[in-house]
């Protein structure tokens, strides 16, 4: 039996942890306030249920489709992303299971070796670490500068070895919100151009990027494939069409990328070992119907403005989000772990930001409902005269 295997499957995340324990408190009839998982509650655009609905009708709209996916389905994505100035095409494209399916085929191509390393930029998504390790490479994470959490350049050239081979970027971020600047992606990516130079191996920049579209007052959000050559993005439809639990997403790659052929072959080898066969064919023809027109985010903006107001006047101090669904509120003796405890005990689940490299800080979700947010600043509110 595969011990480490076991335990994964023993030791749910912290983040799921909390969430059941909700979801069983629920089931008894009893009140909770959960803002725990980033499953987003706007709802998915109605051309999406009109798509399906007419997919539903056709008659290999369940049949399996390429490895790669549809080739219809791939040139939509290849066209819209290379409306960004970087050419694309449907042969750079492979249709995945969500972002999650497309980080570990991503994670498998790149690590040959046990002594690989696949490095993260804090705060980052616990489950990066999870991905890294399965495929059998060393995660190393590189911590940021101030509540800004600006990208600690010197300690990311520190970190680089000649074992690295990618560093991942998530931005809009899980869990700060922050969308990192054009200035901040370049200085990261001067530092990869150097260092792959130096080793003779291109360091790729995976970024992840299931929040694209969730970005709130006009901010900025660079296309990094612009800023570095060796970007593979990691994409979802997960959080941009409210569709979390159907599992589609893409890997596209530049095609002026290094070794192109070699990547891309790589990314089918992977997700076949994996045993993915294909993305789900019914969202794949959803693809193939795409209209550029997300869920309604101003939810999201609506609830991250009330939480900042009510726990700015509580006495909290918080990050300011500029795209995602979170934010992180600092914990007032900077124990994250005994406020959450106390938080649940009133029944208000919110998860400590330690396992996301933040310790001290604490991830709210706000893909929640209006009620769910009022409802939760009456807790900390609670909370606030312990
Ligand atoms: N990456 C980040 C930063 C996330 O927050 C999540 C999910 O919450 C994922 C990846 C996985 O998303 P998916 O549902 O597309 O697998």
């Amino acid at each position: 039996m595969n011990e480490k295997m076991v335990r994964l499957g023993q030791n749910r995340s912290e983040i799921r942890e909390l969430f059941e324990y909700g979801k069983l408190l629920q089931e008894k009839g009893m009140d909770v306030c959960d803002l725990t998982l980033g499953n987003p509650t706007a709802k998915t655009p109605d051309w999406v249920t009109e798509v399906l609905s007419n997919g539903l009708k056709s008659k290999d709209v369940h049949a399996y489709t390429s490895a790669q996916g549809s080739f219809k389905a791939r040139t939509v994505i290849a066209n819209s992303l290379s409306k960004n100035g970087v050419d694309f095409s449907a042969d750079s494209i492979v249709l995945t299971c969500g972002a999650a399916a497309s980080l570990c085929g991503v994670f498998k191509t790149l690590v040959n070796s046990e002594n690989d390393e696949i490095i993260a930029l804090s705060p980052y998504f616990p489950e990066y670490k999870v991905f890294v390790e399965g495929c059998g490479a060393r995660f190393k994470t590189v911590g940021f500068l101030g509540d800004g959490f600006t990208p600690d350049i010197s300690a990311l050239d520190k970190a680089i070895t000649k074992n690295t081979r990618a560093i991942i970027i998530n931005s809009p971020n899980n869990p700060s919100g922050k969308v990192y600047s054009k200035e901040e992606i370049l200085d990261i990516a001067n530092l990869l151009t150097q260092k792959s130079i130096e080793f003779n191996n291109p360091i790729y920049l995976v970024s992840d990027e299931p929040y694209r579209e969730i970005v709130f007052d006009n901010t900025l959000l660079p296309f990094i494939p612009k800023l570095y050559k060796n970007t593979i993005i990691c994409y979802s439809y997960s959080k941009s069409l409210s569709l979390a639990g159907e599992r589609i997403g893409y890997i596209a790659i530049p095609t002026q990328i290094d070794e192109i052929n070699d990547l891309y072959a790589g990314f089918l080898g992977s997700l076949r070992s994996y045993g993915y066969v294909c993305a789900p064919s019914l969202f794949q023809y959803m693809i193939e119907n795409f209209r550029e027109e997300y869920a309604d985010f101003s939810l999201y903006e609506n609830n991250t403005a009330l939480l900042l107001e009510g726990l700015d006047k509580l006495g909290f101090v918080c990050n300011q989000p500029k795209g995602a669904f979170y934010l992180l509120v600092k914990a007032p003796n900077g124990n994250s772990k005994e406020f959450a405890t106390r938080a649940k005990e009133l029944g208000l689940l919110i998860v400590p930001a330690d396992s996301f490299g933040a310790s001290g800080w604490l991830r709210i979700a706000t893909c929640v409902t209006k009620q769910t947010a009022e409802n939760a600043l009456i807790l900390f509110e609670k909370l606030s005269r312990k």
